[in-house]
């Protein structure tokens, strides 16, 4: 039976209402509000100690409004959060600024600085482990002022009533009244504390604790807004008006006497009732009906309360409870999908989905998107800023800021320039047709190149590119080079290893402006909150302004204070809505429908994380939130839930990850006792089931008006021969995969980088040889020694920017030093057989003619990069080609075995036999080919011996390639079936393996 709402006595004390819990309980609530309204002859002012039902209580009051009611107290009573009453204080001008939680993390850091006796806590921690402890420092040092404070409260009290006018004066007087009460509260306290770590947490409480705290400021709006009781009370007793308390959620015992006495304060000027709650008739277990006994322990029920707990099972029993086990994660959130989506179709507009489990609740968020803008879907579970684009895309920034001084990865760079409000053409100054393509003309150079990290190396990458393409009829893009300069001076300015917090936030805010960046994030919902967070950043005039830190600690605040801010949908209007909350949150709320996903035993009831410092003893003496105190809220929550919600599903995964079964929450299978036809419905995906066709080899016919390529290079005819189909993937088609950056250093970049010493050295050796007085005139050794000083020489200084861009690649160049001598020895064994080094780099090709089917003449060149020619001393006519391979002597000896599968020297050789002009070996043929190893294994004895690989009987292998080659651009023109068949070893680094499903096959 609920229970009437009390005649208002002029005793002044306050008097004790209560309201059952159920689907009626802001009804009932709102007829007693309008009762004391009508008794009172005044309008209540009503606060709520929890925000969540204040629009459900407004709409109650609007709906029981009573009629013909007085017109002065007509008005919808004033119905207040606790939370926002204290903001409305009188004078709360005159408070202590507010601290930010940033400010209060920036004390702990600058506190740290100051006092070495707390730094060894701090020591071991990372730079985001240390602002978390932070955090929790601060929770603990509010948990502490919530115990010492209330002893103040008449000081504060007499302090607001002096009517000072210079507030400064004023809080000064605050600040030590404060600093004595800490002071002699530090040394109460520290008899109770006992290990060390409260003791450092006591002195950090000690040292911490200031007037702008969010503990002070409530008692300070408290005794403000009784002080304006008080004086209004003074003029006319009758202005003041009734005061109820509606307490929608058990208090933790600090906060229940501060309250308590406030309302007894209160009581002496004008009526005060305290609303609790009635579990009488909803507690569906003992312990929400009897709570915590006097030593905040959980209280046994007796045979009375027993058997009450019995009526109130079968009494609110609803039919349309269900209990639903999914085996797998995925199935559990497809059960939850289905569940709500069952409650659209039956027409419910108002859908609660509790997510006790919140990866399954957020996967079932991602499957229901699908029903698109007919369904509002509004996260109370606080979706985190961090999570969205715009903070990806300000973390991509950071991620460039925080590189080292040679410069951040590639990939770090690329995901920065990628990011879609990063405005090329605002950072360039140039109109937006010279970014087409920009990025990924830049992408694919560093790929190509396999530049994996640093500016130098960036630049060097690019400018090779743009130098091929000037010598091979491209285009050379210039403003690659200036958009790599341009990020990289923005890169320069966060150089200086230690920040200051103004500086660091104005340099942010101006990299933000120049990239363009700024104005597109003003544009998006989530980038316009990301901008407001990072204001908070903007500590300019105030007292840590000047904190100085290492960058990496100054980034990582930021990213701490972006994970800790929660982003807030835009509403729309839909034709239902789905509201995704914790547990807490369901409070005094009215669902047509609730589905609660992760009813399993380890996730219902649910705590929070035990705090850092206190033992759940030491909370108990601190009167704050213990464990039993959690559990017995959650159990009432879920009463509550239940008796006020006819349609209620309960989910949970029947198997844990580790296969291991779970039962269901310890409260559910309590019920289930009592409820013996209360049975659990296996919820199992829906099985469609269909005739599939295996899938064949993969083999295309090339469109007709796909154009096929007439230029041929020896690698992409190498993918011809390897497999047709490869060839089709990523020729014809031009499909690509996004490649990832290799670990390891950029091989390509430095193969360019010693083909290219080697050709500035032969020159060099040959310009050498023309001087008469040069040392390797002198014999053998002097000659050799020359080649080896000056092939180390070459190579130190070729390599000296790519140092500059990647310092690890000074292994790599000592690697290569190592090779130098049994080089040298090799061409110096050469050149006694009568070779000479000619020419190097050197771009040749022929060119095919053939009819295609349509009987059009095409003209097909077959055209590369030659990296050696030398001729012969003793034959005028002799010339031979080399192919320098950075790989083992085993790898080039798989090569030559399969030649015409890899006919890169063939394709060579034939070209400057078939244009010796254009090959600068005029009279001469080549006849002899031949692999040099850059990497023999020195310790092996590969040395000067086996270093070469030469192409055994090149007469034949030349008929035999270019019968083969004309055949196979015969089947290419003709368009005949391209088929995918290739060895493991080929398939194996294949990136066209995803299109031809090799292995599904
Ligand atoms: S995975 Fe193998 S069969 Fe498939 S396209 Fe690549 S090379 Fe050919």
């Amino acid at each position: 039976m609920p229970q009437p709402f009390p005649i208002i006595s002029q005793q002044k004390q306050p008097q004790a209402w209560a309201i059952t819990p159920d689907s009626h309980a802001l009804a009932e609530l709102a007829k007693g509000i309008w009762d004391c309204a009508v008794q009172t002859n005044q309008r209540p002012l009503v606060v709520l100690s929890t925000a969540g039902p204040l629009i459900g209580l407004r709409a109650a009051l609007e709906q029981n409004r009573p009629k013909h009611l007085p017109s002065h107290i007509a008005f919808l009573p004033q119905v207040i959060s606790f939370a926002d009453w204290l903001e409305a204080a009188p004078s709360a001008w005159k408070f202590p600024k507010k601290q930010t939680d940033l400010e209060r993390w920036l004390s702990v850091f600058v506190n740290l600085r100051k006092h070495k006796v707390l730094q060894s806590w701090f020591k071991a921690e990372s730079e985001s482990g240390a602002w978390g402890l932070a955090q929790a420092v601060i929770d603990a040092c509010d948990s502490l002022s919530e115990v010492v404070v209330p002893q103040l409260q008449s000081e504060l009290n007499d302090l607001l009533q002096t009517h000072t006018l210079d507030t400064e004066a004023w809080l000064k007087k605050v600040e030590l009244v404060l600093d004595q009460a800490i002071a002699k509260a530090y040394i109460g306290l520290s008899r109770n504390v006992v290990d060390e770590e409260s003791a450092v947490l006591l002195t950090f409480w000690r040292y911490l604790t200031s007037i702008g705290d969010p503990v002070i400021r409530k008692h300070l709006a408290m005794a403000s807004h009784m002080q304006l009781v008080k004086a209004n009370a003074e003029k006319d007793r009758d202005t003041v008006r009734p005061f109820l308390w509606v307490q929608t959620a058990d208090p933790k015992p600090i906060e229940q006497e501060l309250i308590d006495s406030y309302l007894c304060d209160y009581a002496q000027f004008a009526s005060v009732v305290r609303v609790d709650l009635d579990w009488q008739s909803v507690a569906l277990w003992p312990e929400a009906l009897c709570g915590l006994d006097v030593e905040g322990h959980i209280a046994v029920a007796n045979t009375q309360e027993e058997s009450q707990i019995d009526s109130n099972i079968q009494a609110n029993r609803q039919d349309d409870w269900r209990l639903l086990a999914a085996r797998r994660f995925e199935e559990l959130a497809w059960a939850a999908t289905k569940s709500v989506e069952s409650y659209l179709i039956a027409g419910k507009k108002n859908i609660a989905l509790v997510a006790q489990d919140r990866l399954a609740a957020r996967r079932a968020r991602a499957l229901l998107s699908r029903l698109g803008n007919s369904l509002r879907i509004r996260d109370e579970t606080g979706w985190k800023l961090s999570t969205t684009r715009a903070a990806a895309a300000l973390d991509s920034w950071l991620e460039v800021v925080r590189a080292p001084k040679e410069g951040p990865s590639a990939s770090a760079l690329l995901e920065f320039l990628q990011n879609p409000y990063f405005d090329l053409s605002h950072s360039l100054n140039q109109s937006s047709e010279v970014g087409v393509g920009l990025i990924a003309q830049l992408e694919d150079i560093l790929i190509a190149s396999q530049a994996k990290a640093g500016w130098e190396t960036f630049t060097m990458a690019i400018e090779r590119a743009n130098s091929y393409a000037a010598t091979n009829g491209g285009s050379p893009n210039a403003h690659l080079i200036t958009l790599i300069q341009f990020v990289r001076k923005l890169h320069a300015g966060w150089l200086p290893p230690t920040v200051d917090c103004s500086s660091a936030y104005a340099l942010l805010q101006k990299n933000l402006q120049e990239t363009g960046m700024a104005q597109r994030l003003e544009k998006d919902a989530a980038g316009k909150q990301l901008l407001e967070v990072l204001n908070s950043f903007d500590l300019s005039g105030g007292i840590y302004q000047d904190v100085k830190m290492r960058l990496p600690e100054w980034l990582s605040l930021l990213k701490t204070v972006i994970e800790e801010a929660a982003y807030a949908e835009a509403g729309k209007e839909a034709q239902a809505t789905l509201s995704i909350l914790p547990l807490s949150s369901t409070r005094l709320r009215q669902f047509d429908a609730v589905v609660l996903v992760g009813c399993d035993e380890q996730q219902l009831p649910a705590f929070s994380e035990p705090p850092l410092f206190f033992s759940d003893t030491l909370n108990r003496y601190l009167k704050s939130s213990t464990i039993a105190a959690q559990y017995i809220q959650q159990a009432r929550d879920l009463s509550q839930l239940l008796v006020s919600c006819n349609n209620v599903d309960l989910l949970w995964q029947s198997k844990s990850k580790s296969g291991e079964p779970l039962r269901p929450s310890a409260w559910i299978q309590r019920l289930q006792t009592k409820l013996k036809d209360w049975r659990v419905i296996d919820a199992k995906p829906e099985t469609v089931q269909g005739q599939s066709q295996p899938i064949q080899m993969s083999v295309s016919i090339p469109d007709q008006d796909l154009a096929i390529p007439v230029t041929v290079s020896p690698s992409a005819y190498k993918a011809l021969r390897d497999c047709p189909y490869r060839y089709y993937v990523t020729s014809l088609l031009g499909l690509r995969k996004a490649k990832e950056f290799e670990e390891g250093f950029d091989a390509s970049l430095a193969g360019q980088t010693l083909h290219a010493l080697l050709k500035t050295f032969f020159q060099a050796l040959k310009t050498e040889e023309e001087k008469s007085h040069s040392p390797i005139h002198q014999g053998y050794e002097a000659r050799r020694q020359w080649m080896i000083d000056h092939l180390m020489k070459c190579s130190e200084k070729e390599f000296e920017r790519l140092i500059a861009g990647d310092a690890r690649v000074m292994g790599t160049l000592r690697d290569w030093q190592k090779q130098i001598p049994s080089l040298i020895d090799w061409q110096i064994k050469r050149e006694d057989a009568g070779w000479r080094y000619h020419d190097a780099e050197l771009p040749i090709g022929f060119t095919l003619s053939l009819t295609d089917p349509d009987g059009v003449q095409r003209e097909i060149r077959i055209a590369g990069r030659a990296d050696r020619f030398d001729i012969q001393e003793s034959d005028s006519t002799a010339a031979a080609v080399i192919d320098y391979k950075n790989q083992k002597m085993k790898k080039i000896a798989d090569r030559a075995e399969n030649i015409l599968d890899d006919p890169q020297l063939l394709i060579y050789a034939r070209a400057a036999n078939e244009n010796p002009i254009a090959a600068h070996l005029p009279g001469r043929t080549v006849e002899q080919a031949e692999w040099i190893t850059l990497k023999a294994e020195l310790d092996k004895g590969e040395d000067k011996n086996i270093r070469a690989h030469a192409v055994e009987d090149m007469p034949n292998a030349m008929a035999q390639f270019s019968e083969q080659i004309v055949k196979d651009l015969n089947g290419l023109w003709a368009r005949k079936p391209m088929q995918a068949f290739a060895p493991d070893s080929v398939c194996q680094y294949c990136e066209a393996r995803g299109v031809c499903r090799k292995g599904m096959w």
